[in-house]
């Protein structure tokens, strides 16, 4: 079965958006494979986000990922890595159609509450990255 690395970022954290956004992945019919709340060292941010670090807003970006704490996860099911990323919404809240996570609680493409792996490669990638072996159900 498909498994995805989602992550709430420190604003949707801040805000008190977890279980908004867990409850969202769960009545879809997902899978939470495993999760935990974090801080973030700027190595693992730098390491996550490797292949923007030629882009003008990088440092920005990891300034903001390591400036509180992040709820990462696992999800597991059908497609789960596109669908979770068309319930994300578009990169840009403004430009997210409602209905979307980013759409409905966010309005600026810095702080857009949480990300998601974009493809197979990169969520193999990123749950080896961020849960490295941990044992997970
Ligand atoms: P994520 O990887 O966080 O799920 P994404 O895949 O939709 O988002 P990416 O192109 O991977 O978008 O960009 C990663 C993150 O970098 C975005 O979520 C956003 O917070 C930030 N970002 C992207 N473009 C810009 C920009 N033009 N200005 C500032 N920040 C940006
Ligand atoms: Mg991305």
């Amino acid at each position: 079965m498909e498994r995805t690395f989602l992550m709430i970022k420190p604003d949707g954290v801040q805000r008190g958006l977890i279980g908004q956004i867990m409850t969202r992945f769960e009545k879809k019919g997902f899978k939470l494979v495993n999760a935990k709340l974090m801080t973030v060292s700027r190595e693992l941010a730098e390491k996550h986000y490797d292949e923007l670090k030629e882009k003008p807003f990088f440092g920005e970006l990891v300034d903001f990922i390591t400036s509180g704490p992040v709820f990462a996860m696992i999800w597991e099911g059908n497609n789960v890595i596109s669908v979770a990323r068309a319930m994300m919404g578009k990169t840009n809240p403004a430009d997210a159609a409602p209905g979307t996570i980013r759409a409905d609680f966010a309005v600026s493409v810095g702080m857009n509450v949480i990300h998601g792996s974009d493809s197979p490669e990169n969520a193999q990638r990123e749950i080896d990255l961020w849960f490295n072996g941990e044992a997970i159900s």
